[in-house]
């Protein structure tokens, strides 16, 4: 329809097809799904074992350039190559996307099914809710906070005989350690397995987690954005006299269970990353600090119980029909922001083929967040590094605003009118601005894979804009660029630009040349490491440790966690680590302010300036449109 209507109004006037009838068009038998109502299943990680002789179909990573604050459309274009793939040349085809939080869909920017005629449907189902994997996140969490204060409670006002009697009681004259006791055992280098047989220190060691409350990283969360959970205080009920404590409520998705969630390779992987979790380091009482896990409190197999369905990838479909996994959802910045592991290998086989013919197999369209030089890069060196998967080709969505914004114009306000530069052809300005295209091209091309330019099409844009837009793509090295109207016209608007996927991926046109590699070796040390991504991906002068960071290397180095990946806690609004300063920044030298690990997830995280991981409400949040039609139970206002 022209013009397009709302992304809710669209999403609402096509019926689904059952999700049970698209399982059996994907070859699920009925043991490896369960039904969460009429349009949503999660399917089971079974499948990995059924299908492990099928050849992985083509893995196709889209990214995009420095986005405006209201994003440029990189999951509106994944749902759109999808349906091009799937709908219109008839491959076999998976979209996979993170879930969203309901913080943005009711704060500032909204929900991320897509948009227009390229959708996950249904989508008030896929933007709230879902099928209940980040409330599992928020209790799991939430269970680990519970238990780090409460054991601290338990150790203060105990001695080491009571609480060893409570950890460990009699039961007909017999006591035993439950079976997360001997992981603490372990690492205590207790080699015993009856209660009875400790001596009265190995007791101390064993009952005292001794947790320093000044070095707790452990937050409570919510998937609501609310700014007063900031900063709060804890524990100020008379029965918990003396031990209040500060602490604050990070939104749900900046969980680390929501990392390891999209992180884990299995269910018993999941079990170890939960396990491994450090959430605080002891006293040191003369031998050192050690850090604390989720398993010296006793709570990683709890966790994982409550995870256990989460894991299972979602199963949607787009407005046409196409199937699409709504796996995780973790935070682009302390977290790697990408959708999970397992949905994308679950996907790679179901479109595989047992063929000797790679061309028969189909493609996993994989959506990364926020620009290329943290969600790519991240993609990369953090979720292909864990997964070993190879990706075969990257799609770098670009669009006339974002370039017009780096070429000099005018700031981009979420919920304000564009400036009219935005909608008005201005070929000089945009030319300005594809300086910042090039250098995410040239970034892309570090990791030896083909990249492919989608211009996504705004009915603003002239015809002379995006020929500029391709001209100057190609002339920076990408292999293909091409304008895509997906957002107006569904799978048909996509099929050029799903057709240049086709040949660049092709065994027959494919360059081989080209090989993916990584950017950094995981045994260089963690300083090198911070140096690299932002001498090669942001086009630092160099990077500077403050001391406390320079002090976390050390500690982090001695406790044996050097050889993670690095997550870059950094703005997505430029390359460098000022929201600012737009286009390719130049001299400039990133400062490291802190550094932090998420051991289970595996990966430190640098935080380069002030990151929120608690967002507040604007003072028109999107939640003013959002209502239902109370007659026919039609939900209105979401985007
Ligand atoms: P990203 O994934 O990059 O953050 P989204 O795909 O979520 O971006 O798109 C951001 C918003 O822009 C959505 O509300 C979407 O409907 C809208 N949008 C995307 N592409 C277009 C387009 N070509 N024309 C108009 N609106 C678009």
């Amino acid at each position: 329809l022209s013009p397009v209507p709302s992304d809710i109004d669209i999403a609402s006037a096509q019926t689904p097809k059952l999700i049970k009838v698209l399982a059996e068009e994907l070859g699920l038998t009925p043991s490896e799904y369960d039904l969460y109502g009429k349009y949503k299943a999660k399917v089971d990680l079974s499948v990995l074992e059924r299908l492990k002789k099928r050849k992985n179909g083509k893995y196709i990573v889209v990214t995009g350039i420095t986005p405006t604050p209201l994003g440029e459309g990189k999951s509106t274009t994944t749902i759109g190559i999808a349906q091009a793939l799937g709908a219109h040349l008839r491959k076999p085809t998976f979209a996979c996307v993170r879930q969203p939080s309901q913080g943005p869909t009711f704060g500032i920017k909204g929900g991320a099914a897509g948009g227009g005629y390229a959708q996950v449907i249904p989508m008030d189902e896929f933007n709230l809710h879902l099928t209940g994997d980040i409330h599992a996140v928020v209790a799991a969490n939430n269970l680990l906070a519970a238990a780090i204060d409460a054991r601290m409670f338990h150790e203060k006002t105990q001695s080491d005989k009571a609480l060893f009697n409570r950890l460990c009681p009699s039961k007909n004259g017999i006591r035993s350690f439950a079976p997360v006791m001997l992981k603490r055992l372990q690492k205590l280098g207790i080699n015993k397995t009856s209660p009875d047989d400790l001596t009265s220190e190995e007791i101390r060691n064993f009952v005292r987690l001794d947790i320093d409350p000044d070095t707790i990283t452990w937050q409570r969360v919510i998937d609501t954005s609310d700014r007063f959970l900031r900063k709060i205080t804890i524990g100020q009920n008379p029965t918990e006299k003396d031990q209040t404590r500060v602490t604050g409520f990070d939104i749900a998705v900046a969980s680390e269970c929501m990392a390891v969630l999209a992180l884990s390779t299995s269910l018993a992987d999941m079990r170890e990353r939960l396990g491994r979790m450090v959430v605080a380091s002891s006293f040191d009482r003369g031998e050192g600090i050690k850090s604390i896990t989720a398993d010296d409190l006793g709570v990683g197999g709890a966790l994982t119980v409550l995870m256990k369905d989460a894991i299972k990838p979602n199963l949607m479909q787009t407005l046409e029909g196409t199937p699409v996994f709504v796996h995780a959802g973790p935070f682009a910045n302390i977290a790697h922001g990408n959708s999970s592991i397992l949905a994308d290998k679950i996907a790679l086989r179901l479109v595989g083929t047992e063929e000797e013919d790679e061309d028969k197999s189909g493609y996993v369209v994989t959506e990364a967040g926020f620009g290329a030089d943290i969600g790519m890069e991240k993609f990369f060196n953090i979720k292909c590094r864990t997964s070993d998967l190879v990706p075969d080709a990257v799609v770098l969505v670009a669009t006339v605003r974002a370039l017009k914004m780096h070429g000099g114009g005018p700031e981009v306000v979420a919920g304000s009118p564009l400036p009219e530069v935005y909608v008005k052809e201005n070929l000089e300005m945009l030319e300005k601005g594809c300086e910042n295209l090039a250098k995410h091209i040239q970034n892309a091309k570090m990791f030896g894979l083909p990249v492919i330019v989608a211009v996504n099409h705004f009915t603003t844009d002239s015809m002379a804009e995006t020929e500029l837009i391709r001209k100057k793509a190609i002339e920076a090295g990408a292999d293909d660029a091409l304008p895509s109207s997906h957002w107006e016209f569904g799978g048909k608007g996509a099929l050029e630009l799903a057709k240049a996927i086709v040949k660049v991926t092709s065994s027959s046109t494919k360059d081989n040349k080209q090989e993916f590699k990584f950017l950094y070796d995981l045994d260089k040390s963690i300083e090198k490491k911070i140096e690299i991504i932002a001498r090669e991906m942001y086009g630092a002068a160099g990077i500077q440790l403050s001391d406390k960071a320079q002090e976390k290397i050390q500690s982090y180095t001695n406790q044996g966690f050097a050889k993670l990946p690095i997550c870059m806690a950094k703005t997505h609004l430029s390359l460098s680590h000022d929201p600012k300063l737009k286009a390719v920044p130049k001299d400039f030298v990133v400062p490291v302010r802190d550094i932090r690990a998420s051991v289970g997830a595996g990966f430190l995280y640098p935080l380069l300036g002030e990151m929120q991981t608690m967002p507040g409400l604007p003072t028109r949040p999107c939640f003013y449109d959002v209502d239902l039609d109370t007659e026919t139970g039609r939900v209105y206002g979401l985007f």
